[in-house]
């Protein structure tokens, strides 16, 4: 395995702390839950975006880009800190973002998130659900090429292999971390969405040939279509990191926690964002760890998830989210 030849601009506080949760292990009364604080990677509210960007900026830079497009929905968290990393290295940004969720107030396009993207500095394009991101980002490159400027053009969530290698760092870093506290883990549990977290997470653990099995919280209410993306980056960011092939086996994406799809409020996701604020001080986000969260506690109910399991649970961020979703929470 190979990460140092790759062009890498340092954006994220790390290590990130890889802290207990002992109240919520003791509220749910079986394995032992650790959460690696992925929230906290620093840059403008933090999430996991910013250890992709540390390995796409390294390459953009390394071709000389002077402008980043990338895309996502209204609230996208990769946007905000796509915005944040290119104001930092004196980028211009412009941000493709589609109304994916239906039936969202009107405050869920002025606040969160993309209230942040505008306070960056970066150009918001808002498009319709059914825009297609990588034809309106490559129409966006086309113009900006036709002024003399050099863009850069990442897809949704940053997920390419380039950009799942900050995830095969993460692993190394998550190993490293349990090994220095004597923390013998056996499950990750992850929310899967562009799915380059999961792959890099498990081209990362397979290269170290850890045994824990990394679980994927389905979010986009796809999980088959969840499962071959992951396990294709997975191969992918294994060949680019000149680490061992992902085994198919070892692709796990959950089922039956997305609702009606990504970004539409499930009861369970609002009862564990509750739970781990009111149990942990912890504050997950709607569309991701709060579905990961509702997931966590179902596997450990349904002993999919076993007593004497150790689980590391990877909070990906997300924040800036909750703010766009007071509506879900406001029965308080
Ligand atoms: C993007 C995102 C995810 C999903 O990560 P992928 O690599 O796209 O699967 C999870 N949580 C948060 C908060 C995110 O912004």
């Amino acid at each position: 395995m190979n990460l140092a030849r790759h062009p890498r601009v340092r954006l994220a506080h790390l290590p990130t702390p890889l802290e207990p949760m002992e109240r919520l292990t003791r509220a749910l009364g079986g394995p032992r839950l650790w959460v690696k604080r992925d929230d906290q990677t620093g840059l403008a509210g933090g999430g996991n975006k910013t250890r992709k960007l540390e390995f796409l900026l390294g390459r953009a830079l390394a071709e000389d880009a002077d402008t980043v497009i990338t895309c996502g929905g209204v609230q996208s968290n990769h946007a905000r800190q796509t915005a944040a990393a290119a104001a930092r290295l004196d980028l211009a940004c412009e941000l493709v973002l589609t109304r994916k969720v239906p039936g969202r107030p009107p405050a869920y396009e002025a606040t969160g998130n993309v209230q942040l993207d505008h306070l960056l500095g970066a150009r918001v394009h808002l498009h319709p659900a059914e825009g297609d991101r990588a034809a309106l980002m490559a129409d966006r490159a086309e113009a900006l090429r036709r002024q003399g400027r050099r863009p850069a053009v990442f897809p949704t969530g940053g997920s390419t292999a380039v950009g799942a290698l900050g995830y095969v760092g993460a692993a190394l870093e998550l190993v490293a971390q349990a090994a220095d506290l004597g923390l013998v883990f056996d499950h990750v549990v992850v929310p899967t969405s562009s799915a380059g977290t999961h792959a890099g997470l498990l081209a990362g653990l397979t290269a170290l040939n850890h045994p824990a099995r990394v679980l994927g919280i389905d979010v986009e209410a796809e999980p088959e279509a969840g499962r071959a993306a992951v396990a294709e980056l997975a191969a992918a960011t294994a060949a680019e990191a000149d680490a061992p092939d992902v085994p198919p086996g070892a692709v796990h994406v959950v089922p039956g926690y997305a609702g009606d799809g990504y970004g539409i409020p499930t009861d369970e996701m609002v009862a564990a964002v509750r739970q781990a604020a009111r149990a942990e001080g912890l504050l997950l986000d709607p569309v991701y760890n709060g579905k990961a969260m509702a997931a966590l506690i179902g596997l450990i109910g349904s002993g999919e998830i076993p007593p004497e399991a150790t689980v590391v649970f990877l909070h990906t961020g997300g924040l800036p989210g909750l703010f766009a979703y007071g509506d879900s929470f406001a029965d308080r």
